[in-house]
C-alpha cells in the first residue's frame, strides 16, 4: 500500500469493528473516497449505510444524508455516535429542532466537527439550511433510498424530485452517491436521470437469495385449512403470514389460534401498545406466527423466519420480494409460499381506483408483472431476478432448484406461455 492510500480495513475496524468488507463495500467506498458519481444497489440488509458513512467520517468536510424516515436517521445518528465517542460528529437537520439546537449543529459543522449531517429532503427546501451548506465544505451527497425519487418505485416522495435543483445550489461539484435495494431498470434509471448523474460509477449487488425456496398455489375455499396444514408441519417455527386487509389478519389469527396455532395479529389498526406486545412475543418466541399486514416487518430483523405465507397476492414483485425476504435471514431454511387467485389482483385493481390516472397505469403495470410471476411455468427465482435485471442460470446459478416450478415442472397442456423471452 503506498502512503498516500488510505487505511480502509483499518478505518473498518477502528469505527464500525468490523475486520471484513461486505460484498461490494469496498469498491463502492474507493469510488467515493475518489470524489466520483456513485449509484449503489444492494438489496436490504446488504450494508449500504456504511457505504457513505465511512467516507464521510475520513473526507474532509461534511457529507449531507438524505433520508426519507425520521426514525431511521435518529438510528443511524445513535450508532454513528457511539462509535465515534463524539456527540457532535453526526447531526440530524429537522424542523423538530429549536434555535438553539440548530445553532449548535451549525457550528459543529463550521468547526469541522460533524462528518455526517442527516437531512429529510423537506429540510432542504428551508432556503436558511440551503445558504448556511452552499457556506460550508460539503465532501459529497448522499441520497439513500433513492427509489423514492421514481413513480416507478414502491414509495414515490414527491419531495424527492427537487433533490438535483438543491444539490446545485448548495454546490456545483459535489459528488452525488445513490443508494437503492430497488432493483428495477426503469426505477434505476429514473434514479440517474432526476440526480443527473449518468455519469456514475454503479455498483450493483446479486438479489439472488438462494436459500429461499418459492412457491405459489393455487388459492381455493380451502386456503385456511391448507395454511393451517402447512404451519403443522413446521412445528415450533417462525414464520409470517401476510394478508391484504386488517379484517382478514384479526380472522386468520383467530382460526389459527383455535387450531391449536401459537398466532398473534398485527396491523395499523391496533392499538401501539397492543402493535409493540404482538412484535416482542413473536421476536421473543412467545409466539409462533405473526398474521399481518405489510404494516409488520420495516426494521423486523429477526434471523431465523423459516416461513413467510402471502395469504394474498402483494402489489409488487418487489413487495414481493421484499416481503419474502424476511425468510431465512440466518441462510437457513426459508419457505416462499403464496396463494395465488386473478380475483385477488382485481380486488387490488379496485383499490387504486381514487388514484390519479398516472398513479393507477403504474400500479397496473407493476400488478401485470405480479399475474405474470404467479400463472408463469419459468423458475420464480429466474423470473423474480429477471424482474431486477438480472440473468439467472437454474443449471449453474445458486439455488437453482429451489422452487415449485423447477423442482415440479407443469405438464405441457397446463403450463403457461413463458413471459420471459
Ligand atoms: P441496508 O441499508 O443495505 O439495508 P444496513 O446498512 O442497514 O443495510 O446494514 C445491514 C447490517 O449489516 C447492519 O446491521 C450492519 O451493521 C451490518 N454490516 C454492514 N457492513 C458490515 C460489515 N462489513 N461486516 C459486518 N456487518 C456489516
Ligand atoms: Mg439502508
Amino acid at each position: 500500500m503506498s502512503s498516500k492510500e488510505i487505511d480502509l480495513h483499518g478505518a473498518l475496524k477502528q469505527y464500525f469493528g468490523f475486520s471484513k468488507f461486505k460484498g461490494l463495500q469496498e469498491a463502492v467506498i474507493k469510488s467515493i473516497v475518489a470524489g466520483n458519481h456513485t449509484f449503489v444497489i444492494m438489496p436490504t440488509g446488504g450494508g449500504k449505510s456504511l457505504c457513505y458513512q465511512l467516507p464521510a467520517l475520513i473526507k474532509d468536510g461534511t457529507a449531507i444524508i438524505v433520508s426519507p424516515l425520521i426514525a431511521l436517521m435518529k438510528n443511524q445518528v445513535d450508532a454513528i455516535r457511539g462509535v465515534s465517542n463524539n456527540e457532535g460528529v453526526a447531526h440530524v437537520l429537522n424542523s423538530s429542532l429549536n434555535k438553539t439546537e440548530v445553532k449548535r449543529v451549525k457550528e459543529d459543522i463550521v468547526s469541522g466537527v460533524t462528518k455526517l449531517l442527516y437531512v429529510a429532503p423537506e429540510s432542504l427546501t428551508k432556503e436558511e439550511y440551503v445558504d448556511f451548506l452552499r457556506s460550508v465544505p460539503i465532501s459529497f451527497m448522499a441520497v439513500d433510498e433513492a427509489h423514492c425519487i421514481s413513480e416507478w418505485g414502491h414509495d414515490f416522495r414527491p419531495e424527492y424530485r427537487n433533490l438535483r435543483h438543491i444539490i446545485k445550489r448548495i454546490g456545483d461539484h459535489i459528488p452525488i452517491i445513490g443508494l437503492t435495494a430497488t432493483a428495477t431498470p426503469k426505477v434505476q434509471e429514473d434514479i440517474l436521470k432526476s440526480l443527473d448523474i449518468a455519469d456514475a460509477k454503479t455498483f450493483k449487488a446479486s438479489f439472488n437469495r438462494p436459500n429461499l425456496y418459492y412457491e405459489i398455489r393455487p388459492k381455493t375455499k380451502q386456503v385456511d385449512a391448507d395454511i393451517i396444514r402447512f404451519i403443522k408441519q413446521h412445528p415450533g417455527k417462525s414464520g409470517i403470514v401476510y394478508c391484504l386487509s386488517r379484517k382478514r389478519v384479526e380472522e386468520l389469527a383467530q382460526v389459527l389460534q383455535v387450531n391449536g396455532i401459537n398466532a398473534v395479529p398485527y396491523h395499523a389498526g391496533l392499538d401501539p401498545k397492543t402493535r409493540v406486545k404482538h412484535q416482542d412475543m413473536f421476536l421473543m418466541e412467545d409466539a409462533d406466527v405473526v398474521v399481518a399486514t405489510i404494516a409488520f416487518g420495516m426494521g423486523i430483523d429477526k434471523p431465523d423466519v423459516r416461513f413467510v405465507i402471502h395469504h394474498d397476492m402483494p402489489k409488487s414483485i418487489e413487495s414481493y420480494y421484499q416481503e419474502t425476504g424476511r425468510a431465512g435471514r440466518d441462510g437457513g431454511e426459508g419457505h416462499c409460499l403464496a396463494y395465488y387467485a386473478y380475483k385477488d389482483i382485481e380486488k387490488l385493481e379496485k383499490f387504486m381506483s381514487g388514484k390519479p390516472v398516472a398513479e393507477q397505469e403504474i400500479g397496473q403495470a407493476l400488478l401485470q408483472e405480479v399475474v405474470a410471476f404467479a400463472e408463469s411455468s419459468i423458475s420464480r427465482r429466474k423470473f423474480i431476478l429477471h424482474y431486477f435485471g438480472e440473468e439467472f442460470d437454474n443449471a449453474t446459478g445458486e439455488g437453482g432448484e429451489m422452487d415449485d416450478n423447477v423442482r415440479h415442472p407443469k405438464k405441457r397442456h397446463e403450463a403457461q406461455e413463458d413471459v420471459i423471452t
